[in-house]
């Protein structure tokens, strides 16, 4: 099933390029907030026959009459996974970013995580917008990301796919540095509009292995990151799991699994297309930001 949260906080199921309204089976006191998706989740084994029941015989709207939100507009948590890509780790050596001697047997105690402000997400229907720092490069990454469904704490890599309610497409847009400039993780990749997530969230079942899908993003058309989730250092599984050891997830939070190589910058006037294979595909213009 794919989820998408749209117009004012209405969450919808998506099917038969039509978007069905599932709001009703909430509580009135979420429905229309920007929390409602992360209420359906919570809630997900008791309220899903009601949303199916709706999905199939609600009146359908076309998604051209919709404005899409991003598929969790409030998650309470923002994870991300640096450097879990072999050839996205060569890439990086010799930056700041990692280390010369990063060992080939990454462990998830290693790579541990990074946390993105969750004011950096934005829709499928928003722009990456890029402010104004002079000479300052903005880059592109693709990434699979992983929406937690029950409240997780201290998992074991083989009890997480039991905690897992959906993934969707994400983009983990970074300002690089170099040249001496000193900003953190949190800083470069917090920007407003900086995590493009969606356009829906698939629901876990119609994802068989998340270890095991290509992901790729063109900018204007041209293929620059191609690559399969089977290629993390790190896997899904894993890298949820170390993160539950540190603090507990909650439902409708979401895990940025890294990216693989072939990150580039991105400039104003650009058109960024990322897929994530069996998740979908998110388009974004990029503009310079107006404030
Ligand atoms: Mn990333």
């Amino acid at each position: 099933m794919q989820i998408v949260v749209f117009d004012q906080y209405r969450v919808g199921v998506l099917a038969d390029a039509s978007i069905r309204d599932v709001s009703s089976v909430l509580e009135d006191r979420w429905q229309g907030t920007p929390y409602a998706v992360n209420e359906l989740i919570a809630n997900w084994e008791e309220l899903r026959p009601r949303v199916e029941e709706l999905a199939a015989s609600g009146a359908p709207i076309a998604p051209a009459d919709a404005r899409l939100l991003p598929p969790v507009p409030r998650p309470r948590q923002l994870f991300a996974a640096p450097l879990n890509y072999r050839a996205h780790v060569d890439e990086m050596v010799g930056s700041r970013h990692a280390p010369d001697a990063l060992k080939a047997d990454h462990s998830p105690a290693e790579i541990g995580f990074f946390a993105k402000g969750p004011g950096s997400i934005c829709g499928p229907q928003d722009s990456i917008q890029l402010p104004t720092w002079p000479d300052r490069a903005f880059h592109h990454e693709v990434e699979l990301g992983v929406v937690i469904g029950k409240t997780a704490r201290a998992l074991r890599p083989e009890q997480v796919r039991d905690h897992i309610f959906g993934y969707l497409v994400l983009m983990d847009i970074t300002l690089r540095t170099d040249g001496g400039f000193q900003e953190e993780r949190t800083l470069r990749k917090s920007f407003e509009s900086f995590t493009p997530i969606g356009p829906a969230i698939v629901t876990a079942d119609e994802v068989p292995d998340p270890n095991a899908l290509r992901l790729h993003l063109a900018v204007n058309g041209e293929i620059r990151q191609d690559a399969n989730t089977a290629d993390l250092l790190v896997d899904v599984d894993e890298l949820i799991a170390y993160a539950s050891n540190v603090v507990t997830l909650h439902p409708g939070d979401v895990y940025a699994t890294g990216t693989p190589e072939g990150v580039g910058p991105i400039v104003p006037g650009d058109l960024v297309t990322a897929t994530v294979e069996s998740v979908g595909t998110l388009e974004l213009p990029v503009e310079e930001r107006p404030w």
